[in-house]
């Protein structure tokens, strides 16, 4: 968290704990309303399947540690999606306090707030390191807590996926051409580019992604990386693995609060939220990157696939088509501007540091 955030949200707190803690016995009325006795019942819902390897199980993984540091003053319980409600009504089940905690993405949401999109991922945008950098110190976060105050939520950043893989296809891509008709399961703002490059792009459920791809009902389809992927069975149906994930380069999840429900905590309990939070950040993604890993080993090793990059080309021009997308949206809605001007001036800050650290060192075993 970036100090004006942690100024406004927590340190008020904090301070009112220290005082009340510190004040006389004859004072003893004013802490009410820190009653270390007083224990909570949460429930948060997830968009994720039941089960769903690191995402729901990150979830879980939180849960468990804010029970624990809270010594069982707040337990959460989660649902995942479905089993409480249909896993696209999260945002609205926090907003309205139906629940009191989601977990899942923002640009799930881009229907009712488009620039939410900039806080889990864009087109040819930053990676984990930068978004991290961008929320936690760059004013990312305060942005992000503005576009979603009017709707009584709170968002913390709570895990990523790291950079996605570029989908399965059933033939060669060689040109952008190659891309014209092709019917792939590419949601979000990676669907309305791949529509630009003269794609059609179809939203199917993730459980609907292997038989579609498996009939040839769809030519192509992303999921995740190598180990969902993997465990989806997705190498049977197509031959051709493409990289990298240019539409997803690094999907931020969230964990929503409901503000209400927030501002009734105490300040150690909000305290020990925000930190379980902030630690699950950095756990999921490293577990996604270790079963990754694991996964690429695995999939590398059959002969009936073939993983390869897209082409220079492709990437240039779907680059560049993205710009245009972005633009056409700002365009036509000033929010969405708004957000996308903050986020590509930090973008180009992190781009330029970026190419003499990171990519230049990552460089060295390309030569
Ligand atoms: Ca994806």
């Amino acid at each position: 968290m970036s100090k004006p955030a942690f100024l406004r949200y927590v340190l008020p707190g904090l301070l009112a704990l220290l005082l009340t803690a510190c004040g006389p016995e004859d004072q003893a009325g004013s802490n009410a309303a820190i009653d270390s006795s007083k224990t909570y019942n949460w429930k948060m819902v997830t968009t994720w399947p039941p089960g769903f390897p690191v995402l729901q199980e990150g979830a879980e993984r939180f849960a468990e540690h804010v029970r624990a540091m809270s010594n069982g003053r707040i337990n959460i319980k989660v649902y995942a999606g479905g089993e409480l409600i249909p896993a696209l009504q999260t945002f609205d089940a926090v907003s309205q306090g139906t629940v009191e905690m989601g977990h899942g993405s923002a640009y799930y949401w881009a229907g009712k707030v488009p620039e939410a999109q900039f806080f889990s991922t864009v087109p040819f945008g930053m990676t984990p390191r930068g978004m991290n950098a961008w929320l936690y110190h760059g004013g990312g976060l305060e942005l992000w807590r503005e576009v979603y105050e009017p709707f009584h939520v709170i968002p913390f950043p709570l895990g990523n996926t790291g950079v996605q893989m570029g989908g399965w296809f059933n033939k060669e891509i060689n040109s952008v051409e190659d891309l014209e008709g092709l019917k792939m399961r590419i949601p979000g703002l990676g669907g309305k580019v791949f529509a630009k490059a003269g794609g059609n792009p179809v939203l199917l459920a993730g459980s609907e992604v292997y038989t579609a791809l498996e009939r040839n009902t769809i030519d192509a389809t992303e999921w995740i990386g190598p180990y969902h992927d993997q465990r989806l069975g997705l190498y049977r149906a197509a031959k051709h693995y493409y990289y990298p994930g240019w539409h997803e380069p690094g999907t931020v999840l969230e964990l929503t609060v409901n503000k209400r429900a927030w501002d009734s905590l105490t300040p150690d309990l909000q305290a020990i939220i925000t930190h379980a939070a902030e630690s699950e950040n950095i756990l999921m993604l490293s577990e996604m990157e270790q079963k990754n890993l694991a996964a690429l080993k695995e999939l590398q090793a059959r002969d009936d696939i073939e993983i390869k990059r897209f082409p220079d080309d492709v990437l240039a021009r779907l680059q560049s088509m993205t710009e245009e997308t972005l633009a056409e949206e700002a365009a036509a809605n000033p929010a969405f501007k708004r957000i996308y001007e903050a986020y590509q001036s930090f973008r180009n800050k992190d781009d330029a540091w970026t190419a003499i650290s990171e990519k230049s060192y990552l460089a060295i075993e390309n030569n």
